[in-house]
């Protein structure tokens, strides 16, 4: 095993521990009534979990995002919304590292890494979420500074958080669309507004909320990059990285919903015998654990694409598509296998099937990612 191999096992091993110690007992309540988790985010924040793919030069872990997407999978089957709290502060991590000026990357990423700055990423408006280009959150330049008005919705980690990168138009007019849209790293300041948090299905405890700018202003040397008219092309690039944890997650609800479900079919009986030896139940243990595998492997398969730097759209779209909804159906054949019990609050299958439907949609939905999976078939086997 090399340094490197060993370091990232040793993570993993440190993870899993920290999760069966310190969140799985107290997930449960937690979620129920809808408490941000703040402890346990100061033990990630000691564990460098915040910094866990950025480079050590700056300040980082340095992880590779096949291990990153083991730790996820690990967090979504103990409580999903933990992973949550690291993702999107990733992704806004990810988009400075690989598109930040140097003097942007050693003002932030350290920061990030420590989680003394932290949030995520603000993208979707109230009239647009899969059709990014239609954003109507403007930045004008007035000086050093650009001044920033318009709304966002569904922005996880902007209560409790501080930062977020928020994507505007710099150009409201310019064709195509893209060629007008930056993104900035926006620390939360006056005219910065977090208006209202949002009650969820499931994904409960992580804050989600929505937000106004009104005369936001944000010095012009937070432009991500520098240049304006990138900010799309920095969102997608990050979005693959996205596509990568929430198939990641996707994986971790399945495989718990699974373990849930081998566990109690072996304790509950009935007409003389443990439910698993009944053919009707076998079966779907055997399909939700045909899932799990398929679906660790095809996140792992896009993980070592995106280590490799190679361009992994169609991957990580169908490692997205097959694992949150295999993560969807293990749910669901995990409560039928429960029967009445898995209907009540007391267990966790109904979290897991209450959380499970987001991963459908966000990063992506999944009717996107079967569009992604066929254009990039055309495109790369051309006639
Ligand atoms: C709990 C939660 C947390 C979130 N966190 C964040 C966050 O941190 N930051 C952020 O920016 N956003 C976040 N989102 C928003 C999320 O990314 C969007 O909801 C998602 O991108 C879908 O956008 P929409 O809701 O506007 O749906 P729409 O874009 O209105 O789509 C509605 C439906 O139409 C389908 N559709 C749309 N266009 C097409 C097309 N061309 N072809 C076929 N079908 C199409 C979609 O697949 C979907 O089924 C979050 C959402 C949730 C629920």
């Amino acid at each position: 095993m090399t340094h490197d191999a060993e370091l990232e096992r040793m993570t993993v091993d440190a993870v899993e521990k920290f999760l069966e110690s310190e969140v799985r007992p107290y997930a449960h309540a937690l979620e129920k009534d809808d408490i941000y988790p703040a402890e346990i985010v100061e033990k990630m924040k000691a564990m460098g979990l915040f910094g866990c793919i950025i480079d050590p030069e700056y300040g980082g872990l340095g992880l590779s995002v096949s291990t990153y997407a083991t730790l996820i999978e690990r967090m979504s089957a103990v409580w999903m919304s933990i992973s949550g709290i690291i993702n999107s502060h990733l992704i806004m991590a990810w988009a400075v590292q690989r598109n930040g000026t140097e003097a942007q990357k050693r003002a932030y990423l350290p920061r990030f890494a420590t989680g003394e700055l932290r949030g995520g990423i603000g993208l979707t408006e109230p009239d647009c979420g899969t059709d990014l280009q239609a954003i109507r959150t403007v930045a004008q330049r007035d000086g050093d500074d650009y001044v920033i008005n318009g709304a966002k919705t569904w922005i996880t980690n902007s209560m409790y958080g501080n930062t977020i990168a928020l994507l505007v138009k710099t150009d409201p007019t310019a064709t195509p669309r893209h060629k007008g849209m930056s993104l900035f790293i926006a620390e939360k300041g006056p005219g910065f507004k977090v208006t209202r948090k949002l009650e969820k299905l499931g994904y409960r405890g992580i804050d989600t909320c929505e937000l106004q700018f009104e005369d936001y202003r944000v010095p012009a040397d937070r432009l991500i990059g520098g240049v304006e008219g990138k900010g799309l092309k920095h969102v997608l690039n990050g979005l693959e990285l996205g596509r990568i944890n929430v198939a990641a997650r996707g994986a971790g609800v399945a495989r718990e919903a699974l373990r849930e479900a081998v566990m109690y079919s072996q304790q509950r009986k009935t007409f003389g015998k443990p439910i698993c030896e009944h053919q009707a139940i076998a079966l779907l243990l055997g399909e939700m654990a045909t899932r799990c595998e398929a679906s660790t492997l095809l996140v792992q398969s896009a993980a070592r694409a995106f280590d490799r730097g190679e361009r992994c759209d169609m991957e990580a779209g169908m490692a997205k598509f097959f694992a949150t909804e295999s993560a969807m159906s293990n749910a669901l054949d995990s409560m039928r296998i429960h029967g009445g019990y898995g209907y009540s609050k007391d267990f966790n299958i109904e979290r897991l099937y209450r959380d499970a439907p987001l991963l459908l949609i966000g990063e992506g939905t999944n009717e996107m990612q079967r569009l992604i999976i066929a254009r990039q078939l055309v495109e790369r086997n051309p006639a």
